[in-house]
């Protein structure tokens, strides 16, 4: 058995209890393979996919608050830190009632190949809670985040571990975890990014995720002769990724006619009114069913099917496992183009593989949504000047961030004879940089 399939096994067999992660195990393993097998010596003697696959540490913790009937509430928050070899420990939070140590697990082990791909000084690390903020008030919200960072608190710093945003953390939730970190600490540092402009926020931030996908899909399209300008593009998800995926999209030509949530989609054969939806989930907190209120003539559909529309290019912005197999079926019968993620692993091992056999051009989330995880880097490092740069100034920084990331993956995709195969070269430009820090630091 090679070590990288005595590897696996090991995992597998310790983590059988944990899908999602050994999910995004088995998808980095097998695209590093020529990597690994190479230099297998050295990496067995260093046991870098041992070392690589545990945590630095986990953090679980109870997470007591009280409701607005006075009723004390508890649930359980979670700080995976996965590796810092190149840098602090660097990922978001995640509130959702689906979180669990897995989910946490995979997302930060995703996040120490995504952070070493921007090319910023980042280590991975991810946190959340199964705390659901949909329905809460301003004041519940606050109890639960003032209560998670009373914990946290102990285990981050500005270079220690930096948390951010993700699912149901948005700028309200950063700013409450902000003001009680600050208030046990006494510290004003940039230990959350995210942040609201007024109290050391980068510009761009918000937008940075969903701008970044489109900087590197439009790149992605220009190396292969084409570009968004008259392009169909389905999204999914209504939040943070797919309003600012939309958005971009619209700005470079192409026509977005799809967009969800968790109770059902939306198809606007004329375009989504991207200022109705900010309207809807933005403002005032609501379902995607209100679009079709206001637009009668868009179609609203309880459940899942953004992918049943035939488009050129489709963007995952939701969550993990929602594009699956029949949908990548549907999308190449459809003659889509382009795949690039917008979540994280929104797409099955299954989906992803038959797609990549259709011809279709596949980015996976680690390369093509590392833009927020970048924009937040170039916030801690305005933090660390005490200066706010331009959006201009940090629009260009991200636009140049994905453009490199994009060219990187497909040289690392060339070097080890998978041109075109973009997971590949995600996992093998992000693996090589960790792993070659980890070998300098010796055994730790
Ligand atoms: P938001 O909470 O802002 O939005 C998430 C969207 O996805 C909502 O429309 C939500 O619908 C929908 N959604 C969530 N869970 C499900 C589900 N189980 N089934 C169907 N729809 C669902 O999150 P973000 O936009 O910030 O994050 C989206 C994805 O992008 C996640 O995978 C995240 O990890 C990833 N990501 C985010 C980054 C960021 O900067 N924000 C950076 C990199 C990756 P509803 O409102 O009904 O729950």
């Amino acid at each position: 058995m090679s070590y990288l399939q005595n590897v696996l096994s090991q995992v597998e067999a310790k983590y059988s209890y944990q899908p999602e992660f050994l999910q995004a195990v088995r998808e980095v393993f097998e695209s590093l393979a020529p990597v690994i097998n190479k230099n297998e010596k050295l990496y067995e003697q260093e046991a870098i996919l041992e070392r690589i696959t545990e945590p630095d540490r986990q953090i679980q913790f109870r997470v007591p608050w009280v409701d607005d009937t006075g009723k004390i509430r508890v649930n359980t928050g979670y700080r995976v830190q996965f590796n810092n070899a190149i840098g602090p420990y660097k990922g978001g939070l995640r509130l959702h009632p689906s979180v669990n140590l897995s989910v946490i697990k995979f997302l930060g082990f995703e996040q120490v190949f995504k952070n070493s791909l921007t090319g910023l000084p980042m280590g991975g690390g991810k946190g959340g809670s199964d705390f659901d903020p949909k329905g809460k008030s301003d004041r519940e919200v606050m109890a639960f985040c003032q209560s998670f960072m009373t914990e946290l608190y102990k285990y981050i710093g500005a270079d220690e571990d930096v948390p951010a945003g993700d699912i149901g953390t948005g700028a309200r939730e950063i700013g409450y975890l902000y003001g009680q970190y600050k208030r046990i600490t006494g510290l004003y540092e940039g230990v959350l990014t995210g942040k609201g402009l007024s109290y050391g926020g980068s510009l761009v931030r918000t937008q940075a995720t969903g701008y970044g996908l489109l900087y590197l899909v439009n790149e992605l399209l220009k190396d292969h002769g084409d570009g968004l300008d008259g392009k169909t593009v389905l999204i999914s998800g209504a939040g943070n990724v797919a309003i600012y995926a939309a958005e971009k999209a619209q700005q470079l030509g192409g026509k977005v006619v799809t967009m969800s949530d968790s109770t059902g989609w939306i198809y606007d054969k004329d375009g989504i009114d991207l200022a109705l939806v900010k309207e809807i989930k933005e403002v005032r907190r609501g379902r995607i069913s209100e679009y079709k209120d206001a637009k009668p003539s868009a179609d609203y559909h309880e459940g899942r099917g953004v992918w049943s529309v035939p488009a050129d290019i489709a963007l995952p912005c939701a969550t993990q496992n929602e594009l699956l197999i029949d949908d990548a079926k549907d999308l190449v019968k459809n003659g889509v183009k382009a795949v690039c993620e917008g979540a994280n692993m929104p797409t099955t091992i299954e989906a992803t593989k038959y797609l990549q056999e259709n011809g279709v051009l596949f980015v996976p989330g680690k390369a093509s949504n590392a833009g927020g995880v970048a924009t937040s880097g170039l916030e801690m490092s305005q933090n660390s000047e005490r200066l706010s740069w331009s959006f201009e100034e940090v629009d260009a920084k991200l636009k140049g961030i994905m453009t490199g990331i994009y060219q990187n993956i497909a040289a690392a995709a060339a070097e080890y004879g998978m041109a075109g195969n973009y997971v590949a070269g995600a996992n093998i430009a992000g693996f090589s940089k960790v792993v070659n820090a980890m070998i300098a630091q010796g055994a730790y």
